[in-house]
């Protein structure tokens, strides 16, 4: 059987670090008997869109659920947002039908996970909400693991858990704070608890660690509504402003957002004023058979046909490609490309993420430092969503040697354990 432990928001520097000062024995003893490997996310690096490589091998854009806020224009403006209690379940509804997930290639129990289509048994993620108000996120991990060790036993093929305290801890305190890496050692512990009562009880198991996304500190909050307000286009957003105006801004992690024009042909002026904008990195535009990329005053083309994809700079170098400019690769020499940028997997990430329909037609993300929300309460100190090393790049431990580029060979090779 395979446990796999979703633990949202780990960091891998964080991880070395606190592994360097030995404060995370059992982390360690799975190091040294499987292995440890970093690959690399989906974009938007948010919770949810970010599970989906996990659970389906595609990327987000690829499962029709591009962001944790979006508009489907096709269908009337449809909006979503899985920011709040009555979100449960809105995941399996909206990722695309012909997708097949995990949980339906074995007997599968869900803990918390947001997204759960086929799985027998599915524990939904209520306590986030009480966990949100009270701050009561590791007493809430600690249930999540004890509900996976009485699974464990019980004849389950797949064991998929979701752990949130270390996401939720440092948005709250910081990705270095006290409480932050409490919610590291609380994990430790757990793991430690779990192996010694599955080595006890006889079960013989692959457990499988891995984050969603990483996180970077963020200080300034930049108010993009307002920006975009300020531009002169009457804007709807979450949550307060649900009239879908001339322009809808749908954020993810704070640090990506989609944007949705009403008259498309005034966007591509809208994404020459945001990539003018202090906190604002990267401005992604839908345009004609080609997504253009622009950083401050630099220019960038990619397009993607039949499995390959080009980079084309035109002014200046956006995402530090510029020896690969022009060349049509596919996605394993992207990947290879664009791993020591500061944007790893950038191309195909940027390709999948405008193939689904509820992309909007302007993505930007936030420089470092920055996020795209001032209301959130309580203040966010960091912060995700974006094509960035910090956001993009997470840790995967396994109990046997396993070595992934992306987080969907995770997936692939969950699906060969449960089929051998
Ligand atoms: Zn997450
Ligand atoms: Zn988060």
């Amino acid at each position: 059987m395979i446990v796999f432990l979703l633990a949202d928001g780990m960091r891998t520097d964080v991880l070395e670090w606190l592994m360097r000062q030995r404060r995370l024995p059992n982390l360690e003893a799975l190091v040294r008997e499987g292995g440890m490997c970093t690959a690399t996310s989906t974009f938007p690096t948010t919770t949810g869109p970010a599970h989906l490589p996990f659970i389906t091998g595609r990327f987000a854009g690829e499962c029709e659920i591009p962001g944790i806020r979006w508009v489907d224009k096709s269908r009337g403006w449809f909006s979503r947002t899985y920011v709040n209690l009555l979100a449960n379940g809105k995941m399996d509804r909206d990722l695309s039908a012909e997708v097949e997930t995990i949980f339906q290639l074995a007997p599968s129990a869900c803990i918390f996970s947001h997204i759960t289509r086929g799985a027998r048994l599915k524990v939904p993620p209520f306590g986030h909400f009480f966990s949100h108000a009270l701050n009561t996120w590791l007493e809430f991990d600690s249930l999540g693991m004890r509900l996976t060790r009485i699974c464990c036993t019980r004849g389950y093929g797949l064991v998929f858990t979701l752990l949130s305290a270390i996401d939720e801890l440092s948005h709250r305190y910081g990705c270095r704070s006290r409480q932050a890496l409490s919610a590291y050692e609380l994990l430790d512990r757990w793991v430690g608890r779990l192996r010694r009562y599955l080595l006890a009880s006889g079960v013989e198991h692959e457990l499988i660690i891995a984050s969603d996304h990483g996180m970077s500190s963020t200080s300034v909050h930049i108010d993009l509504v307002r920006h975009v307000r300020r531009m002169g286009f009457r804007t709807g957003s979450y949550p307060i402003s649900l009239r879908k105006g001339e322009v809808f801004v749908a954020e993810s992690g704070n640090s990506m957002a989609h944007l949705y024009f009403r008259d498309t042909s005034r966007a591509p002026e809208a994404a020459e004023r945001l990539c003018r904008l202090e906190g604002i990195d990267l401005v992604l535009l839908r345009g004609d058979g080609e997504i253009e990329v622009r950083r401050g005053g630099e220019l960038a083309y990619v397009s993607s046909k039949g499995g390959r994809y080009r980079y084309e700079a035109s002014s200046g170098d956006p995402l530090h490609l510029q020896e690969f400019s022009g060349r049509w690769l596919g996605e394993d020499a992207w990947h290879a490309a664009t791993l020591e940028t500061p944007y790893p997997d950038s191309v195909v990430q940027i390709a999948q993420i405008f193939r689904s329909r509820r992309c909007g037609d302007v993505v930007v993300t936030a420089a470092c430092g920055y996020d795209l929300r001032t209301l959130e309460i309580p203040e966010h100190r960091a912060s995700h969503g974006s094509l960035r090393r910090e956001h993009m790049l997470v840790p995967v431990l396994c109990s046997s040697p396993l070595k992934v580029r992306r987080t969907t060979e995770i997936y692939e090779h969950m699906r060969r354990v449960l089929r051998a």
